[in-house]
C-alpha cells in the first residue's frame, strides 16, 4: 500500500491505494491558511492519518507517501518553495519531504502537482491509450503536464508552462507580472480580477451574488459554472474569452509537440466539463497547424487524481523487493 497526498490552495485530498492504485480509503480537508507553511505541512500528516485509518493500516507501514505540490518543487532536497496559492507567505524553501516523513515514519517522495497528475492520467486515465500526452490543468492558473514516448518532460525542471504561453502581443497583465499570456485570459484568478473590474465599471453580473449565496469570499469553479447554467451574460463572456485563448495557446503547444492528445483537467476544466472540452478543441481548429490534431479528453480520474498520482511517485513494493533480490 502507498499514501498519496493532493496539495492545493484550498483543500488537501490524502488517498492511500494498493499496488493497482486502487482506492483503500481517502481523507479531504481545507488548506489551513494562517499557520504559515508548518501548519500545512501538520495538516498533510493529519489528513494521511485519515486516510491511512480509513484504509486500516499504520501510516508507518506503508510503502511510502507521495505529495503532488504547487510552486517550486525539488525532488531531490524534499522541499518546496513558493507556494504562495497555499499560503502567502511560502516563499523560501520548506523542507516538506523531511517533516512528513518524521511525522509518519516512512519514505516521503514530492512532485510537482500538475506533472503528478499528467502522469496519473498518462498511467491510469484518459491518456491511457496514447504514448504522448499534453495534460492542460485549468484552476487558479493554467499549468501544463508532458508526456513525450511514455516519459514525462520536465526540461530542466520547469516544463511545462503552458499557462504562459503568450498568446497575444501587448495584450493583457499575467498574475505572473508578464503581458500577453493565456493564463491573463484564462486562469481563474485573472479572470475573478477582470469581472470584479467590469462590475465596479457597473457591468451587471450574478457571479458575486452567487459567491455569497455560497459563503464564497473567490469565484470558485462552482460559481462559475453555476453563473453559466443560470444564463449569466458576464460569465459566458469571460468564459468564451477564455476558451479563446485556451484555443490559440494549447494549439500552438500540439503545433510544436504534435502529442496525440491533450487533457483537460483542473478545477474549472473538471467542474464544466465534456460540453467545455469540446469548446476548447473547436476554438483550437483555427490555429492548428498539423493535418491530424490531436483528441482532446477531459482528465478521468476526478478530484482524486492528484493524490492518486501523488501515490505514483512511490515506487512498487513489488519492483523494489525484485531489485533487492536481484541485487542481494
Ligand atoms: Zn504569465
Amino acid at each position: 500500500m502507498r499514501g498519496g497526498i493532493d496539495l492545493g490552495g484550498t483543500k488537501i485530498q490524502a488517498v492511500v491505494v494498493d499496488g493497482r492504485s486502487k482506492v483503500l480509503g481517502e481523507h479531504r480537508t481545507p488548506t489551513p491558511k494562517d499557520a504559515g507553511a508548518e501548519g500545512v505541512v501538520w495538516a498533510l500528516a493529519e489528513a494521511l492519518r485519515a486516510a491511512a485509518g480509513a484504509a486500516g493500516v499504520e501510516p508507518s507501514a506503508l510503502d511510502g507517501v507521495g505529495v503532488g505540490s504547487p510552486g517550486t518543487v525539488d525532488a531531490d532536497a524534499g522541499t518546496v518553495a513558493n507556494a504562495r496559492n497555499v499560503v502567502s507567505s511560502w516563499e523560501a524553501p520548506v523542507p516538506v519531504g523531511a517533516s512528513l516523513a518524521d511525522e509518519l515514519g516512512t519514505a516521503v517522495h514530492l512532485g510537482h502537482d500538475v506533472r503528478v497528475g499528467t502522469m496519473a492520467e498518462f498511467r491510469l486515465g484518459a491518456g491511457k491509450p496514447y504514448r504522448s500526452v499534453l495534460g492542460v490543468f485549468w484552476g487558479t492558473g493554467v499549468g501544463g503536464g508532458l508526456v513525450l514516448n511514455g516519459r514525462a518532460w520536465t526540461g530542466r525542471h520547469a516544463a511545462g508552462e503552458i499557462g504562459h504561453m503568450v498568446i497575444r502581443r501587448g495584450g493583457a497583465r499575467c498574475p505572473c507580472g508578464r503581458i500577453g499570456c493565456m493564463e491573463a485570459y484564462a486562469g481563474r484568478l485573472a479572470m475573478e480580477r477582470e469581472a470584479r473590474r467590469r462590475h465596479k465599471d457597473g457591468n451587471k453580473t450574478k457571479l458575486f451574488d452567487i459567491m455569497r449565496d455560497r459563503d464564497r469570499t473567490q469565484l470558485t469553479s462552482g460559481v462559475w459554472a453555476r453563473a453559466l447554467e443560470r444564463g449569466d451574460d458576464m460569465a459566458k463572456e469571460l468564459i468564451e474569452r477564455a476558451i479563446e485563448a485556451l484555443g490559440a495557446g494549447v494549439a500552438s503547444a500540439c503545433n510544436l509537440l504534435d502529442v496525440e492528445a491533450v487533457i483537460i483537467g483542473g478545477g474549472l476544466g473538471t467542474r464544466l466539463g465534456e460540453d467545455y472540452a469540446r469548446r476548447i478543441e473547436k476554438a483550437m481548429r483555427p490555429h492548428v497547424f498539423v493535418d491530424n490534431p490531436p483528441a482532446v479528453h477531459v482528465a478521468a480520474l476526478g478530484d482524486l487524481g492528484g493524490a492518486i498520482g501523488a501515490a505514483l511517485l512511490i515506487p512498487a513494493a513489488s519492483s523494489r523487493a525484485g531489485s533487492a533480490a536481484r541485487g542481494s
